[in-house]
């Protein structure tokens, strides 16, 4: 599963807080997305920073910290690749990525991709410019690796029943591993994107020319990278801007609570005597984490199934986890792409992001009469 876990342990997540706010860039804390995730981060308390050994200390295990056995996280599981680059919270995790995800865009040397340096170069440009372009790259290695699975079990099929009308081209097998995609088709990035409020509104054309040529930049990049020829109609500038739109249009927002704020709360809600000890170690990492250390990981994320689940202002479920991804899928329910408790008006304003206007039950009794 690509849940969004918290792996490690405290002394882990604590570090790699650090070390990321001391190079400058936020964390992301958890388990690997299917689709990207990345953290918020603040910078407005003044932070004490730690010297830099001891945040290697945390980080390889070589510094306990009082009572964080109370947490225990799952293990860290390196990718199958050997990328160092994606971690896991189990075998299996690792495991389903690597299948439908990642066997493509891994650096590593076990990466199916040929061309790993213009993985990287793509990475380079998409971290650079908008990091929606590797939600893309995913969505498109998805569908390449689906359509090689359906195409070994046709080829496979064919051989048993050798029955010579069997033909079939590829572009169904095609159709059918873009099915999951198709379904949170719809419309061009550089058509749907919003206008910024630092663009006049005249100079708009000009924008969304800028937006596409930005695309096409990086679509070539990605050709360069993982270009697979019975799959080409994957890699034309109009796929990938409704790959890049649907992303725009179907993310919906993930909070993960971090153990780490659990953590220092438990030692606040110490006995004094225990507390004031344990506060003796803890309290320069909560000095150099500043109000980071309660920050949830935030991140957006896009699930094939999720983005075709229909939204209701009264869901019976949450998006949050894989589980219930199941859930929805079993029981054809409906979740939130908003927050719910806002009133009607403000509703219709969230949803025309997503480009609706919503008639659930909830809408159409709250929904301003006409007289
Ligand atoms: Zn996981
Ligand atoms: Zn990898
Ligand atoms: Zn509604």
């Amino acid at each position: 599963s690509f849940c969004f876990q918290f792996i490690g342990s405290i002394e882990l997540q604590i570090g790699r807080k650090l070390y990321f706010q001391d190079i400058g860039v936020s964390a992301v804390d958890e388990c690997e997305s299917p689709d990207g995730a990345g953290c918020s981060s603040s910078d407005s308390n003044e932070k004490i920073p730690l010297p830099r050994d001891i945040i290697d200390a945390l980080m390889n295990y070589d510094l306990k910290l009082p009572y964080s056995t109370e947490f225990p996280l799952p293990s860290v599981i390196p990718c199958l690749g050997g990328c160092k680059e994606a971690y896991y919270c189990s075998k299996s995790c690792a495991e389903a990525d690597w299948r439908l995800y990642h066997s493509l865009l891994c650096i590593g040397n076990g990466s199916s991709t040929s061309n790993i340096e213009a993985l990287l170069k793509f990475t380079e440009h998409a971290n650079e410019t908008n990091d929606i372009f590797i939600c893309a790259a995913k969505a498109i290695s998805f569908t390449i690796l689906s359509y090689r699975k359906l195409k070994a079990a046709f080829l496979e099929q064919k051989e048993k029943s050798d029955a010579p009308n069997l033909q079939k081209h590829n572009l169904p097998l095609l159709v059918d591993a873009w099915k999951p995609m198709s379904m949170g088709f719809k419309r061009k990035w550089w058509d749907c994107i919003a206008l910024p409020a630092d663009v006049d509104f005249c100079d708009e054309a000009e924008f969304r020319t800028q937006v596409k040529d930005l695309a096409l930049v990086s679509l070539q990049l990605l050709k360069d990278a993982i270009y697979d020829n019975e799959c080409a109609p994957l890699f034309s500038l109009e796929i990938y801007g409704h790959i890049i739109g649907m992303f725009e249009l179907n993310n919906l927002d993930l909070v993960v609570a971090s153990p780490v704020e659990d953590y220092f709360l438990y030692i606040n809600d110490l006995p004094s005597s225990q507390k004031e000890e344990a506060e003796r170690i803890t309290k320069p990492f909560l000095n150099a984490l500043g109000d980071d250390y309660a920050i949830s990981c935030q991140g957006t994320a896009f699930f094939p199934l999720q983005g075709c689940i229909n939204h209701s202002c009264i869901p019976n479920a949450k998006a949050f986890k894989r589980d219930e991804v199941y859930m929805l899928l079993i029981f054809q329910i409906t979740i939130s792409y908003i927050d719910e408790d806002v009133p009607y008006k403000e509703r219709q304003e969230l949803l025309a992001d997503y480009g609706f206007i919503c008639k659930c039950p909830r809408c159409l009794e709250e929904e301003p009469q006409l007289s």
